[in-house]
């Protein structure tokens, strides 16, 4: 088509009202949550960029195939659906569901690691990193040095460091038991990762003899990112260039809230039979049957559909371009974010934004608020408040202060952004009058979620 506007490549058949508050009932609703956005009720939140985690909106098609799900508890059709596709999107062999992603790196690690052992990642994504350390095994990221600058500008800021990937299993290469790559690289912003770093990886990991696995949450973002950024590639279509990311790996696992766009489920794949025997074992234990592994039969339909429907070239171009699009309006306004904008989500430099607000003051908070009660915005802190903390009780300045506004798949339309951008600038403009908050009562462990903060005077 010879027009140049990028429109939803859907149109809406159900709605679902969001609630309108003034200014002052957001005020009377953040004393309440103990000024943590994580503690209200989502009903007083009018735009809801907390996560993109099982929040996107499901297609016609994927609730029709709900009401045509088979619930049987062994050998269901809708398990043989399910393995279908993934069979044919992954190549892998072995297909074991599970209720969520984090469910799938609990089986893998607690059937393959051993304590003292180190597993390399660009960057583990928090669950992974927890479930590898639960087997008392080190979680050692190794992006590029790229990817660890926010306001740095590279196609590819997900990529593993070669080199330092290659030393790694040069001196220590007996300890490690395999290798991960996190397509998109969340916790480094969304931030992806080239065919070609991947093909690098490969060939260390042939060299060592160690299997490779893909944290695959993001990967159909990932292969938009690779179509239209990486040389050669713009061709092909986002299945093609999945199927190739994936050949390239002996395993995944995954979180099909994310790109599965679903609401609940993942799954575990890989090649090996021994150890996909090990994994469906534990999956009895501790998720259920392996033709259901802690879903039901609607959900294993809902996630088929969905991984069908995300690698569609129309709907990648809308929801990367939908997230560019809001990091264009805020770059335009000299609010400072981590470049380029990644797959999901945008991130506001709170730090650089807040430069009167001291880390343990925690400026990714005072902005958070400020949004929720300026706006009705609800985003979340990614900064001293979440990994700020020390195993001691002691804390120290988080690596960043960010506020990350993570878009939820096909649920907000473009005018819903353009309030997202209109608001995020007006209270960037009022940066001089935010303060830094004090904790109030904390837990000791994932305390972002549950903490209570006082704003100081
Ligand atoms: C969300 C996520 C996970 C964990 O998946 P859950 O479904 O939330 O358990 C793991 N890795 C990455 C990169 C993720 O984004």
């Amino acid at each position: 088509m010879p027009y140049r506007t990028i429109i939803e490549p859907f149109r809406i058949k159900s709605v679902e009202a969001v609630k309108f508050t003034t200014r002052e009932e957001r005020r009377e609703a953040l004393v309440r949550a103990g000024y943590n956005v994580f503690r209200l009720h989502a009903e007083d939140v009018l735009i809801d960029l907390l996560t993109d985690s099982g929040t996107g909106a499901m297609s016609a098609a994927q609730w029709s195939a709900i009401m045509q799900a088979d619930e049987s508890y062994a050998g269901s059709r809708s398990f043989y659906r399910f393995e279908s596709v993934i069979r044919d999107l992954t190549g892998f062999a072995h297909v074991i569901p599970t209720h969520q992603g984090r469910a799938a790196e609990h089986i893998l690690f607690r059937t393959r690691l051993r304590p003292g052992q180190v597993v390399p990642n660009n960057n583990h994504f928090d669950t992974t990193r927890a479930n590898v350390e639960a087997e008392d095994v080190e979680a050692l990221d190794l992006v590029i040095e790229e990817g660890r600058v926010p306001g740095l500008i590279h196609p590819f800021k997900g990529n593993m460091d070669l080199g330092a990937l290659e030393r790694l299993l040069e001196t220590r290469g007996e300890r490690v038991p395999l290798v991960m790559v996190t397509v998109t690289n969340n916790s480094g912003g969304g931030q992806p990762v080239s065919l070609e770093n991947l093909r690098g990886v490969r060939r260390i990991c042939d060299r060592y003899r160690k299997p490779l696995f893909l944290d695959a949450c993001r990967f159909a973002e990932n292969a938009w990112f690779i179509k239209t950024r990486e040389p050669g590639q713009a061709g092909r279509s986002p299945k093609a260039i999945a199927q190739e990311m994936f050949s390239l790996a002996d395993g995944c696992t995954m979180s099909a809230k994310k790109d599965g766009l679903s609401n609940i489920g993942g799954f575990l794949a890989m090649n090996d039979p021994g150890w996909a025997e090990a994994a469906r074992n534990l999956l009895i234990l501790t998720e259920g049957f392996p033709t259901y592994g802690g879903l039901a039969g609607y959900d294993l339909e809902a996630i088929a559909r969905g991984l069908e429907e995300v690698v569609e070239e129309e709907y990648l171009r809308y929801r990367i371009r939908s997230i560019e699009y809001l990091g264009e309006k805020l770059i335009g306004a000299d609010v400072p974010i981590i470049r380029p904008p990644g797959g999901h989500a945008i991130y506001l430099d709170a730090r650089a934004l807040l430069p009167h607000v001291p880390p343990l003051q925690y400026p990714g908070i005072a902005l958070a608020n400020e949004l929720y009660l300026e706006a009705g915005i609800r985003g979340a802190e990614i900064g001293t408040v979440m990994f700020g903390l020390r195993p001691d009780g002691s804390e120290r300045p988080g690596p960043m202060d960010l506020v990350r506004l993570a878009i939820p798949r096909r649920v907000y339309t473009q005018s819903h952004v353009d309030y997202v951008a209109e608001a995020v600038i007006a209270v960037a403009g009022l940066r001089g009058r935010m303060r830094g908050y004090r904790i109030v009562s904390a837990p000791k462990t994932l305390r972002h979620f549950t903490a209570a903060f006082a704003p100081l005077e």
